[in-house]
């Protein structure tokens, strides 16, 4: 009898034990899933991020690193967070890239049987031009790299070569179509031009056919000869080659007259609530302020930005004290040069901060499907505790791999968890890095979803840490 009471009061007493951190497990749980509602409240009502988009895209418009523009954006975002109240605004100097892009560009296919065609092209960032005469040559298409070689020298010497490899259109996550294209136009140029050729044409990269050119950057190599770039739409890429095989003889003529100007002085801009209980402890959310000098630089990155400045409104609005301490960082020049995201994790080595996470949102203001995680295997099983918080929001993607190119040298550094913001993919490159990239593409309830879902991960990164100890401790 003695031996059942022990016995019965032993399972009870393992019983309570385990019951306790499962209450206050509740406990935490309830009062995060509440705070996490009232962001999306706030948010889904709320007006004043879509207006700092309206005004970052229309007031001051395009804002390729270097320009008049990029250094407005530098000084109104710095004033929209100075108005809020925040602990702490700064500026963090950073020399960049000025790439001009000169007159419009003219790309004409000149072809004795079929008559000539104007196609829309644009340069290539950090392309040189062609000289106010133009350059027309003879084309030659390829897919890939491995096909240019094997035409070799003979056949591609003082040609255009035609780089014309499509999205592969199967994938269902539009940016993995991105990656497998975009080495043509990286690398483009350096490959032909060792070959001899004159010039470079890529197709724009897009999964859509449309009469509008993406630009993008490119590189040239020292020691190789710096030929003129530029993408081509994908409807005047379809008709060249169209043409071309019908017309093996015909002509491409390209104008332009970019160049690339002596470095400029500009900044990444910050802004920064203090942690009340950890303030060493720093949690980015961040976009990218530049954007290229077609455009508004809507989704590319106009609404990373303003989406990462909502999120601190969100927490003050709240009256939240976050634990740790929480910035947001519009990076300079992430398009052609990623100068501020490589000076940001520079002076974060130098005073030897502890960066928790960082986030970035930089694939769209689109409806958030979740988030992407560079994690090791604790912190990504802490970060899977949070998924019925985040789950009646629509954010169900919690995946292994992700971060940004703006936080991207971070890595590496105390353990930090980079983090991309995954919206849906659908109709992002139908924008990126063109004239039609526009405040009127951007839907205010979509991009409002992506701040307060980055809110609600920056939220309980804040309350609980990351390190991949128990969320239960709360600690
Ligand atoms: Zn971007």
């Amino acid at each position: 009898m003695l031996l059942k009471h022990k016995l019965r009061a032993l399972v009870a007493g393992a019983a309570m034990l385990a019951a306790i951190p499962a209450m206050a497990q509740q406990n935490t749980y309830k009062s995060d899933s509440t705070v996490i509602r009232k962001f999306y409240d706030d948010a889904l009502t709320s007006y004043e991020s879509y207006e700092n988009l309206r005004f970052l895209t229309k007031n001051i418009g395009a804002r390729l690193s270097g320009s008049p523009q990029a250094a407005a954006a530098v000084e109104w975002s710095r004033q929209v967070m100075e108005e809020m109240g925040l602990d702490r605004v700064y500026l963090q100097e950073v020399m960049v890239p000025y790439w001009v892009r000169g007159d419009k560009e003219i790309g004409r296919i000149l072809s004795g049987r079929n008559g000539s065609q104007e196609v829309n092209i644009l340069a290539l960032g950090s392309s040189v031009g062609t000289g106010t005469q133009g350059l027309s040559a003879e084309v030659v298409e390829v897919q890939n790299f491995e096909e240019l070689e094997k035409l070799g020298k003979k056949k591609v010497k003082g040609k255009i070569v035609f780089f014309n490899r499509p999205f592969d259109n199967r994938h269902v996550v539009t940016g993995a179509a991105y990656g497998g294209a975009v080495d043509q136009r990286g690398g483009g140029a350096v490959a032909a031009a060792k070959l001899g050729a004159v010039g470079v044409l890529v197709r724009s990269m897009t999964n859509d056919i449309q009469d509008v050119a993406h630009t993008g950057n490119m590189r040239y190599e020292d020691g190789v000869e710096k030929i003129p770039a530029a993408a081509i739409s994908t409807k005047g890429a379809d008709e060249l080659s169209a043409m071309l095989k019908n017309d093996a003889n015909l002509k491409f003529y390209m104008r332009m007259t970019c160049e690339t100007r002596p470095d400029v002085l500009s900044y990444n801009v910050i802004g920064e609530i203090k942690g009340s209980e950890k303030p060493e402890e720093i949690i980015v959310v961040g976009g990218h302020l530049d954007s290229w000098d077609v455009g508004e630089g809507a989704h590319d990155d106009g609404t990373g930005c303003v989406q990462s400045i909502e999120v601190l409104r969100l927490l003050k609005a709240q009256g939240i004290k976050p634990k740790r301490t929480i910035r947001a960082v519009m990076f300079m020049n992430e398009e052609n040069g990623l100068r501020g995201g490589r000076k940001y994790a520079e002076e974060a080595k130098a005073k030897n901060e502890k960066h928790v996470a960082a986030i970035e949102s930089d694939a769209g203001g689109f409806t958030p499907r979740g988030f992407g995680f560079d994690a090791n295997d604790q912190q990504y099983a802490q970060i899977l505790t949070w998924q019925p918080l985040l789950a009646p929001y629509g954010l169900h993607e919690l995946n292994r791999g992700g971060g940004g190119a703006d936080i991207g040298p971070l890595k590496g550094q105390n353990n930090v968890v980079l983090i991309g913001l995954r919206p849906d993919s659908q109709r992002y490159f139908d924008y990126h890095h063109t004239h039609i990239d526009t405040f009127e593409t951007v839907n205010r309830r979509e991009m409002q979803l992506g701040s307060a879902g980055m809110a609600a991960l920056v939220y309980l990164i804040s309350e609980h840490g990351l390190n991949g100890g128990s969320a239960k401790a709360g600690k």
